[in-house]
């Protein structure tokens, strides 16, 4: 027993900088609202580290926009051409996944469009729209100084892609220069626009109150409906704006470093990106993997874990996946199912590793649903005071596999926010296929108010 007292003291130890204080949550929701205003602010805005971009996006769904939109969905997993049809009973969507070969990723900006071209033609054929004039509405997920909600200068690729020439373009008009080499009429495009946006404007359709929109997949970031009089960087002081935080570059600026870990600063060399998208790290499913393993060797070099035999499986990047996180949590036949990873990590797990690993988890994912409520909590509580209200009813609408798959990340995150923001009344909506839809409601929505 003496023994099992010492060995759950060095545990502890372990876990300690991992456990956040109401304090420390508190901290990170007012450096969020800080970096909110100084990214807002024309002057401070090119040193803070939330980039708060405009969108040119004024409005949500009211439920009264209707036609036939054409959408494109890039930068996610796949490449897709929706066709959605907003009538009075509701939306209807088709869609194709298109693949874009590496060569053509890395290729020239021309070769890429006309890929693109290429793909939405095809699927008008096979749809039978080739005599319409459709509008479109554009998802792409790469970093954009948008100066319209038709104009979006690239700022730089991301996830693979390289494309020449397209980096300072408008991405916008890449995809017209291509209809017009393409002598292809049946398109107009009305919008870019990101798939934060694009999850707020498919759950917008659904519930009125929603205003925000949230991912927590591969990455994590947010937008939310800001009232134009705060948006310093964009002209004109009528209605609102929806901001596109970039939210994942929180703390780029070294006001988060007390946070890091030793495990996470690891995490955080090891990366293409180092020293950026810091917040990002300490939320998202690409990483929240990375930091249980090196929690784990860590563990495993004192001697806490595995009876101290070494496991050099652990030393292999990305072995340790995050949704191994997901079945480690699940309550119930979870015990079995670590043994079961386990054993794929060549390791003899006893029943006390399978608990410890459970430890270990829980205080990852907790940790990053916490961080992630802070930001929220910052958002909203932005929100209440602007509008002038006692009370604040709104809905978040969200994406992403982690949010969605993970068995406590949702709670702890929903938990730590009435805490954090006891004004705010917050309902979260799931989003089904929002980057297709969302990119068609732009659309109809910009129709609309036209
Ligand atoms: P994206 O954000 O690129 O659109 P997703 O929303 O599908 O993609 O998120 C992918 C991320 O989700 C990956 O980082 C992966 O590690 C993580 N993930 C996949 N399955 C699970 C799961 N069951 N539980 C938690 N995270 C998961």
């Amino acid at each position: 027993a003496l023994r099992l007292a010492a060995q759950s003291r060095a545990v502890d130890e372990v876990l300690a900088p991992l456990r956040l204080s109401r304090a420390d949550l508190e901290k990170v929701q007012a450096l969020m609202r800080q970096e909110m205003d100084r990214g807002l602010c024309k002057e401070t805005n090119p040193t803070a580290s939330v980039r708060m971009l405009p969108t040119y996006v004024t409005h949500t769904p009211d439920g009264t926009e209707r036609g036939d939109f054409l959408a494109l969905d890039l930068g996610g997993t796949n490449f897709r051409v929706l066709v959605v049809r907003v009538t009075e009973e509701g939306i209807t969507m088709a869609s194709e996944i298109y693949v874009i070969p590496a060569t053509i990723m890395q290729g020239t900006g021309e070769a890429l469009f006309d890929h693109i071209l290429d793909c939405i033609i095809d699927f008008q054929m096979k749809q039978n729209l080739v005599t319409q004039m459709l509008p479109l509405g554009f998802t792409f997920s790469f970093p954009c100084q948008q100066v319209g909600l038709d104009k979006a200068l690239l700022l730089t690729w991301t996830k693979g892609f390289s494309a020449s020439g397209c980096v300072g373009k408008d991405v916008v008009q890449l995809l017209r220069d291509a209809a017009k080499r393409k002598q292809h009429l049946g398109m107009q495009v009305v919008a870019l626009v990101n798939d934060t946006v694009g999850t707020m404007m498919a759950c917008g359709y659904d519930d009125p109150k929603c205003e925000i929109g949230l991912i927590v997949g591969t990455g994590t970031n947010a937008c939310y409906m800001e009232e134009m009089k705060n948006v310093g960087t964009v002209e004109g002081d009528q209605g609102r704006m929806c901001i596109n935080m970039e939210w994942g570059a929180f703390g780029d600026n070294g006001c988060l470093d007390h946070l890091f870990t030793q495990f996470d600063k690891v995490v955080d060399e090891t990366t293409i990106n180092p020293g950026k998208q810091r917040f990002e790290k300490l939320i998202s499913g690409m990483y929240l993997g990375e930091i249980v393993r090196q929690i784990l060797m860590a563990m495993v070099e004192k001697q806490l874990l595995f009876k101290g035999r070494p496991c050099p499986k652990l030393q292999t990047r990305n072995i340790f996946q995050t949704k191994f996180l997901s079945t480690i949590e699940l309550n119930g036949l979870a015990l079995r199912q670590i043994r079961a990873i386990l054993n794929e990590l060549e390791l003899d797990a006893s029943f006390e590793d399978s608990v410890l690993m459970r430890e270990v988890c829980q205080a990852v994912s907790l940790r990053a649903a916490q961080l992630c409520a802070a930001g929220l909590a910052a958002v909203v509580e932005k929100m209440r005071e602007s509008r002038g209200l006692d009370q604040l009813s709104v809905t978040v609408g969200v994406d992403g596999t982690l949010y969605k798959l993970h068995p406590c990340f949702s709670d702890n995150l929903q938990k730590t926010l009435k805490d954090l923001a006891p004004k705010c009344n917050v309902t979260f909506l799931l989003s089904e296929d929002g980057s297709g839809k969302g990119a068609a409601l732009v659309a109809a929505v910009a129709d609309r108010a036209a």
